[in-house]
């Protein structure tokens, strides 16, 4: 009895090795197939040269690069990533936070007046994947403007500065 459980476990192992072997030739024994072509190689064919064009021009058309501002965050994305806001029908008011923006004073004798709607960049028309997506599980977009991360519009006389200006005021 023993002897014929000896007997299985060597053919079990010579098969293995067999198995072994096989793989191993398989791998050695595969060449890249010969591709057997003229020399010179014919003409690009109108459909070839045709999707050539039309795929460059695919890849490089503004809607590939073009980027605009997203109203809740402020970062430039692409185009191709933003929803207009006539778009989205979604709820804002994870966006109010009055601790986050003041309106503008015009004089010292102005009171302070927090800003009770949401925030929001009046200059953007679109609106992000990622603020969309938080926005639709009714969330605060982590980089939000209002999020405290809102700064206000740039006065007009910091606008147009000079590399020099900037480095003078940084
Ligand atoms: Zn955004």
């Amino acid at each position: 009895m023993r002897h014929l459980n000896n007997n299985k476990t060597y053919q079990e192992k010579s098969q293995k090795k067999k198995r072994k072997e096989k793989l191993a030739n398989k791998k050695k024994t595969t060449k890249p197939a010969v591709v057997h072509s003229a020399f010179p190689p014919r003409p690009a064919s109108d459909h070839l040269i045709h999707c050539i064009i039309s795929g460059f021009c695919n890849d490089t058309s503004p809607s590939q690069f073009e980027e605009a501002g997203c109203a809740v965050c402020g970062q430039l994305t692409l185009l191709s990533e933003l929803k207009a806001f006539n778009e989205v029908d979604i709820c804002y008011d994870p966006l109010i936070n009055s601790l986050a923006a003041k309106i503008e004073k015009k004089t010292l004798d102005d009171p302070d007046n927090e800003v009770r709607s949401p925030i929001l960049d009046p200059d953007c028309l679109h609106i992000c994947k990622t603020c969309l997506s938080a926005l639709k599980k009714n969330k605060r977009p982590l980089k939000s403007l209002a999020n405290h991360l809102w700064i206000g519009k740039v006065p007009e006389a910091l606008e147009g500065l000079t590399y020099g200006e900037k480095m003078l005021i940084a």
